[in-house]
Parts: structure tokens; C-alpha cells; sequence
């Protein structure tokens, strides 16, 4: 016979430390957590109560010059807390790498008597809880920034549909803007001119899906992705059509849209940078000085 009060208090036995309570599960669930509180003393070492542990967590930066994972400090910790007595709290957090980006989480707290665990429930975090957008994909998509991330909160959710929606959205508004950054990168690599022309008709067309067609053999090489042209991916992706297809099928192409649009966002700019550098190595291997220097 199945023991549902064993099943049921191994459940509730199952502990998730603050840490990862406050990095990785979405807000609106209620879970046992461990090291909430870290113990009180008086100036004579005798124990008066809990405090709030404030654990250093660590999250993805947006920040230009941290744009990765990074360790946020709590800068508002000094919580006091009573066993068995809810607490209702803002707790801000702020990366020590650039201490400009911020987290800030809602939560309550009711910690077990004499115990630093208990239990924990996040009513929500600023920025929105979810997997970030990397910032060059943000400044790629431009003016729909906002849009982008109603497309991103649906995928988070497993709303295929309203997922596929807002990214096709997104890229057929930005269509241009998105070629014009692979024209700047196509003139700065030294393109030929018939593969650039391509690409101005292509901002011209009006058919979205046949713009991106039309161009497919005109994107650079360092744009390509596993080899191929990431306009050809995103056209086969957005011309596949919603009907008939189930929430799942228009998930994995929202993802896949998404994962390529980052992508291209990466290499667009890795190929910019590229060039840079390679403009100062010439620059400084062609100068009287560098040359006098590797002479001697
Ligand atoms: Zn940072």
C-alpha cells in the first residue's frame, strides 16, 4: 500500500538552499529553504533572536562592462527575525562588479522555531524573473526592445504561440535595421558591391519572407552560422506558418528564432571588433617606429 503521509512529508522535507531559492525559482511558489536567518547574539554572546542571511547570489549582469555572470551583494540585510513570525521584506541586491545593476526581490519569510530554515515565498523580483537577453541582442531588435521581451516572457512560460508571434513581429519590423548592420559589416570586410546591392533590394522588398530569400547568398562569411546564412534560418523559421501547428512545434521555433537572432547579434558585432583590431595590427606594424623597434 502507498504511505501518502510518508510521500507527503518527504515532500515537505525536500529543502532548497536561499541561495538558489533567490537565483533560480520563479516567484509565486512557497518552498522549505535553508539558511534564511544566521543567529543573533547580544554583546554578552547570548542568543536573542535571528537574522536575515543576506547570502551573496549570483545572476547575469546587463551592464556593458560586466555583460555576464557576476556576485550581487545585498545592500539592505539588516532584517531582524522571530521564529514563527512571518516577515515581509524588500531585499535589494546589487552586482560588486560595475554596483550600478540591481535586483530587488519581494519575499515573506516564516522561519521553523529555533531553526535558520523555514519557509519561503517570493511574491516577485525587478528585473522580471527569467533567463536574460544578452544586451548586443537588445540593441540589435532596437526600438521593439519591448516587444522582444513579452516575445521572451512567453517562451519562459511555454507559450509557443504568443512567442512565435511577437518574435516574427519583431524581425519583420526590424528587418532593415537588421540589414543595415550586416551592410556595415559587409563594407567594412570589403564585400563585393552585387552582394551589397542585394542587400539594399532586400531592404526595398516588401514581402518580408522574400527579402530575406532573396539575400541568401549575399551575407558575409563571417556572419554565417555552422555555415550558414542566419537570414535563410530566420526565413525558414518565420515563413513556416501557425496553422495546424501545436504550442510545442511553435515554442521550439520561437527558441530557435531567438538563439539565431543572438547569434547574428554576437557575430555582427565580433566581426566589427575583428576589423578594428585588425586595422591597428596593420596601423602598427606599418609605422617607422614599430619597425625600427622589431630592427633592433
Ligand atoms: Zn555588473
Amino acid at each position: 500500500m502507498v504511505d501518502v503521509k510518508a510521500i507527503q512529508s518527504a515532500a515537505d522535507a525536500e529543502i532548497t538552499p536561499f541561495v538558489e531559492f533567490l537565483e533560480s525559482i520563479p516567484p509565486g511558489s512557497e518552498l522549505n529553504v535553508s539558511d534564511l536567518g544566521k543567529p543573533l547574539k547580544n554583546i554578552a554572546g547570548q542568543h536573542v533572536g535571528y537574522r536575515f542571511s543576506a547570502p551573496d547570489i549570483q545572476l547575469h549582469c546587463s551592464h556593458n562592462s560586466c555583460n555576464g555572470n557576476r556576485f550581487f551583494r545585498c545592500t539592505n540585510g539588516e532584517i531582524n527575525m522571530d521564529s514563527a513570525e512571518p516577515r515581509l521584506a524588500y531585499v535589494r541586491y546589487v552586482c560588486s562588479n560595475c554596483r550600478d545593476v540591481e535586483k530587488i526581490f519581494s519575499i515573506r519569510i516564516v522561519l521553523n522555531r529555533n531553526s535558520t530554515a523555514g519557509k519561503a515565498y517570493k511574491f516577485g523580483e525587478i528585473p522580471n524573473f527569467g533567463p536574460s537577453v544578452p544586451s548586443r541582442l537588445m540593441k540589435l531588435v532596437g526600438p521593439e526592445r519591448d516587444l522582444f521581451l513579452k516575445g521572451r516572457r512567453c517562451e519562459n512560460q511555454g507559450l509557443g504561440v504568443g512567442a512565435f508571434v511577437y518574435y516574427r513581429r519583431v524581425v519583420e519590423s526590424q528587418k532593415n535595421r537588421i540589414l543595415d548592420e550586416i551592410i556595415k559589416v559587409s563594407r567594412k570586410l570589403n564585400s563585393p558591391e552585387p552582394a551589397i546591392e542585394k542587400l539594399e533590394a532586400a531592404k526595398k522588398e516588401s514581402r518580408f519572407t522574400q527579402a530575406l530569400k532573396d539575400v541568401k547568398d549575399a551575407v558575409p562569411q563571417a556572419l554565417l552560422i555552422n555555415g550558414v546564412n542566419p537570414l535563410l534560418l530566420l526565413h525558414s523559421a518565420l515563413s513556416d506558418g501557425l496553422h495546424e501547428r501545436t504550442d510545442e512545434h511553435c515554442l521550439e521555433v520561437a527558441t530557435s528564432v531567438r538563439v539565431v537572432l543572438a547569434e547574428l547579434a554576437e557575430r555582427l558585432s565580433q566581426a566589427l571588433k575583428d576589423e578594428v583590431e585588425l586595422t591597428r595590427a596593420i596601423a602598427r606594424l606599418m609605422s617607422p617606429a614599430s619597425n625600427s623597434d622589431s630592427a633592433s
